[in-house]
């Protein structure tokens, strides 16, 4: 059988149909190639792979194949990985925007079955792991999620309401003003990792979730579809973004295997 695999600047995610026919997915970190060499020598052969991803090549090399292994670029392998799951899930999406959350963010539109990149930002997930380790030197991923859920960010960002208290406000005063903005100016003592870290979570999900709206906007559509490993089991980024996008008038879509989307194109391209 064939495997699609989509090594990420720090996951390396892998897809493959099992003999009855059903989807199976499994995720490496990039920099542990032993281990995906490993993996991908004791269950399936060099001859089925084919590779997406920014580090396509270093595995390619690591993997030491005698014949040449099929590359199909990044991009046009998360968009057939993208309709797949849209089919499989059946929503009716023609026109979106779509974000990468990964290591860092892309954004993409898809329209009338082409695609194209619009942009991006260097918010990601991994601001997620790096601000969140600078912050509170935790390293583990699900630890610093799960910790970041308990935390509550009202003193560490400032909210529209903040500033203008009693005067009439121009905008919606829940939003926020200035993310982080409140642990120099809120003359709170005593702020928590947990608070640390789920401002860090409010801040990555704002700064995508608001660009992808403006490029909405820009683009007269009016879905939004956010994919990237950064959301796997991390309802809170999940939640941020979508009542942003929700507030902000658009249509916010999460797919069910948010980070194996240019795997899955792998594998189908293949
Ligand atoms: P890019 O597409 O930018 O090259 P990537 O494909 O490796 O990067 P994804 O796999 O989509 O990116 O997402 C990576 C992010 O997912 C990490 O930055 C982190 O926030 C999150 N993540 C989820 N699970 C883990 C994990 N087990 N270990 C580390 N990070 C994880
Ligand atoms: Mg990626």
């Amino acid at each position: 059988t064939k495997i699609g695999i989509d090594a990420g600047g720090t996951l390396t995610k892998i897809a493959y149909f099992d003999e009855n026919l059903e989807l199976q997915l499994i995720s490496f970190l990039s920099s542990d190639m032993q281990a995906i060499k490993y993996w991908i020598e004791t269950n399936h052969s060099l001859a089925s792979i084919c590779l997406t991803g920014g580090r396509a090549e270093q595995l390619k090399k690591y993997l030491l194949s005698p014949m040449d292994i099929p590359y199909i670029v990044e991009f046009d392998a998360t968009m057939a990985g993208v309709m797949y799951q849209l089919k499989q899930e059946n929503i009716e999406c023609e026109k979106a925007i779509i974000a990468n959350i990964g290591t860092g963010t892309s954004i993409h539109i898809m329209k009338e079955n082409s695609h194209s990149r619009l942009g991006g930002t260097g918010i990601g997930g991994g601001t997620l792991i790096g601000l969140g380790q600078a912050l509170t030197g935790i390293t583990d991923y699900k630890e610093m999620i799960a910790l970041s859920k308990l935390g509550d960010r009202s003193s560490i960002d400032i909210l529209v309401s903040d500033i203008y208290e009693n005067n009439k406000l121009p905008i919606n005063g829940a939003l926020t003003a200035s993310n982080f903005g409140g642990v120099a100016l809120k003359k709170t003592l005593n702020r928590s990792y947990e608070d640390h870290l789920s401002g860090v979570q409010g801040m990555i999900g704002e700064v995508v979730a608001s660009l992808c709206i403006q490029a909405a906007d820009a683009h007269h559509v009016e879905n939004i579809i956010y994919i990237g490993s950064t959301l796997e089991n991390n309802d809170l980024l999940k939640n941020i973004m979508e009542s942003y996008t929700i507030l902000k008038e658009k249509k916010p879509f999460f797919l069910e295997k948010h980070g194996y989307s240019g795997a899955i194109g792998a594998l189908l391209e293949s």
